[in-house]
């Protein structure tokens, strides 16, 4: 189900922006649910809502609660539902909401658990924010399963900036418990229109006219993005964890990148240098 589309953010890798535009159009409340009902009475239970994000800001939270609220209204009790979630939009009332209507699995996209790169990166998110709405998302009752999407190296990322995306996910799993928080680890496949394309080109790694599409493994393979100096380091540690557990191999990842880097204290995730270089030049 799609109740919205598109995503105001500027996250640097993300072709959402371009491809659904960045203001975000909400589906109204009713037209949805009439829409779920119509499946509800052939008996599917199970919703995944598509959107870029359910909660693409904090000025939509009335949406998402009037969403949630009409849901009630028609009397699907017995369903549960999934989605993209910015947890940083979540407020104590929403998250009883969310709980009480079913939501049994969300998708966290914070990409780093280091601020610095968080901010580098053009995400948006405020970590110790994610990490209060998180813990409010517990006390309503929340009890299932978190996929935390973490794509490493993808700007400046560095032995310590490591230790503290373990540090983060560590603190994710104290809260929801290390059984309901799945890492998921991805390589950024990098996109057209993208702040990350101009950043490639400005540094040299693709050159003006490249063919996005290209299957050549020498542009294909910067494309599916893992640059030097760190991209050996995450080569090698994904493929010893696909060896080793190809059934965890998200928890094996930072398993072994905690053991190559250690664990940063929870704070030094948290905080960013207030001085940072623009990801691209304008
Ligand atoms: S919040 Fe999600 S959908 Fe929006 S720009 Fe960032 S990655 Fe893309």
């Amino acid at each position: 189900m799609q109740t919205k589309r598109g995503c105001p953010h500027n996250c640097c890798y993300c072709v959402y922006t371009v491809v659904e535009g960045k203001q975000v159009r909400i589906n109204a409340p009713a037209e949805v649910v009439a829409e779920m009902r119509q499946l509800y009475d052939r008996g599917v239970r199970n919703f995944w809502f598509t959107d870029a994000q359910f909660i693409p800001a904090r000025k939509f939270i009335p949406d998402a609660i009037a969403l949630l609220r009409e849901i009630l209204k028609a009397g699907m009790k017995d369903i549960h539902w999934a989605a993209y979630i910015r947890a940083d939009n979540l407020t104590p009332e929403l998250c009883d909401l969310m709980v009480q209507t079913g939501m049994n699995y969300f998708e966290i996209g914070i990409t780093s658990g280091s601020q610095e790169l968080v901010r580098k990166m053009r995400m948006g998110y405020n970590l110790r924010t994610v990490l209060q709405n998180c813990r409010d998302l517990k006390a309503a009752g929340f009890n299932a399963l978190v996929s935390v999407n973490y794509s490493f190296n993808v700007i400046d990322e560095r032995p310590d900036t490591i230790a503290q995306t373990i540090a983060y996910h560590r603190e994710l799993e104290r809260i929801f418990g290390a059984n309901n928080v799945e890492p998921a680890i991805f390589f950024i496949g990098l996109q057209p229109h993208t702040h990350l394309e101009e950043y490639a080109l400005e540094r040299g790694i693709l050159r003006p006219g490249y063919n996005p599409m290209s299957l050549m493994p020498w542009t294909a393979k910067k494309l599916l993005w893992n640059p030097e100096p760190m991209g050996s380091v995450f080569g090698e540690v994904c493929l010893a964890a696909w060896r080793l557990n190809p059934n965890d191999f998200g928890r094996t990842v930072m398993a072994l990148l905690e053991e190559r880097f250690g664990c940063a204290p929870l704070e030094e995730a948290l905080s960013a240098p207030l001085e940072e270089r623009p990801l691209v030049r304008r």
